[in-house]
């Protein structure tokens, strides 16, 4: 027998990692639980998490102190005992988040649920260079936050553009080039003395999709954005497709048209230039010999006062083989699609759905539900740094 097989085991030391780590990975069970169920007894809390009830209820106790849960009694008339129910934190702790966007920015708060409320929301025209934009962003956020007596867990900053995974720098912004090469999550917490979290935007509305919309529990879907640029985030066994710098994704700037427009970011004829909202816009801008934005566009065209053809035709031509090559590439079982270029006119969306079958392989598509976004930017925003602060407390854990 091998000498270290008898060998006595040596004597155990006590360790305080372990406790801590377990209690850490039961804080994140309780937080996970109550963001997918709402509103839930103690009770309950026990027998999905398998948490035992004692240490639940050491839990709850800190849980409530940290302001991270919150209770609401509820009187039960039908068992005659009163029970107390829990839920994320709304009022004792907030979230903030801003969205940067080619023509304007906001700011929004929240509870740690994600409830948005448009009473706590600003808007201001994006500042023409990073230092104004900066301390517009810090004054912005500042004020929203002094509205709300609850202190701030940190901001969620969703951008345009490539963001550098390990070091959050912008590599390329393409409609915002005064962001490249900066850093602005750092900057910006070195402002607030918050916890910054930056996120690509599509990154952002794959999170919203993922924790409060209609991609919970699915493991391979795709967040296609054609708002202002062309981006996309795919979501694959679970995890965000990052590519060695965080830059994966990027299909805007696949060459959809040989020689065409000059794009954001340098080259001719991006899928950016071609099939999207901005492209659309611009489009009828040009036709029609004044600028037209998307609210105006789609308040014409509802009211009989200005054709959308053909270029709507063009637009989702393109969009529709963009699509496909999504579909074929990554075999996504959703695919959601945020804009508002459908708004225009009823039966838009399912006409461009039907053109997607032009250019994608039928096995793959077959298996592929396209549905525009429940999500917005504003939610993706909160959704980031609720994500990035359920992480550090451990895994994920599935109900
Ligand atoms: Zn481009």
């Amino acid at each position: 027998m091998d000498k270290s097989d008898s060998a006595p085991l040596p004597p155990r030391k006590k360790s305080g990692v372990l406790p801590t780590l377990l209690r850490q990975m039961n804080v994140r069970r309780v937080l996970d639980a109550l963001r997918r169920l709402g509103t839930v007894s103690r009770a309950d809390l026990t027998r999905v998490t398998g948490i035992s009830a004692p240490t639940m209820s050491k839990l709850v106790e800190e849980l409530l102190a940290s302001g991270l849960i919150e209770a609401e009694p509820e009187m039960r008339y039908a068992t005659g005992r009163p029970s107390v129910l829990y839920r994320l934190g709304s009022r004792s702790v907030q979230i903030l988040g801003a969205v940067i966007g080619m023509r304007e920015c906001t700011v929004v708060a929240s509870g740690l649920a994600g409830e948005l409320d448009e009473r706590r929301c600003r808007t201001f025209a994006t500042p023409d260079n990073y230092e104004s934009f900066l301390r517009a962003l810090a004054a912005e956020l500042t004020t929203l936050a002094c509205g709300f007596e609850a202190p701030a867990l940190g901001v969620g900053l969703s951008l345009p553009g490539l963001i550098k995974s390990s070091t959050g720098e912008m590599a390329l912004s393409p409609n915002i080039h005064y962001l490249d090469g900066r850093r602005p999550g750092v900057d910006l917490a070195k402002l607030l003395k918050l916890t910054v979290v930056p996120v690509q935007e599509e990154h952002g509305l794959c999170l919203a999709e993922q924790m409060f919309g209609a991609a919970r529990g699915v493991e391979h879907f795709a967040m296609l954005d054609i708002s202002d640029g062309l981006g996309m985030g795919v979501i694959s066994g679970g995890r965000l497709i990052s590519g060695s710098d965080g830059f994966g994704g990027e299909i805007g700037h696949m060459t959809a048209k040989l020689g065409g427009e000059l794009c954001g970011c340098g080259n001719r004829g991006c899928l950016e230039t071609v099939a999207t909202d901005l492209a659309f816009m611009r489009a009828l801008t040009r036709r029609e010999g004044r600028t037209l934005t998307m609210d105006e566009i789609i308040a014409e065209a509802q009211a009989g006062r200005l054709a959308i053809a053909p270029e709507i035709g063009e637009v989702l031509d393109y969009l529709a083989a963009g699509i496909g090559t999504i579909v074929n590439v990554f075999n996504p079982a959703m695919l959601f699609v945020y804009g508002r270029l459908f708004e225009v006119r009823d039966g838009l969306f399912d006409q461009l759905v039907r053109k997607v079958g032009e250019h994608a392989l039928r096995p793959s598509l077959q298996r592929c539900r396209i549905v525009r976004a429940q999500g917005n930017k504003r939610l993706g925003a909160v959704a980031a740094i609720i994500n990035s602060h359920f992480n550090t407390l451990g895994p994920a854990f599935s109900i």
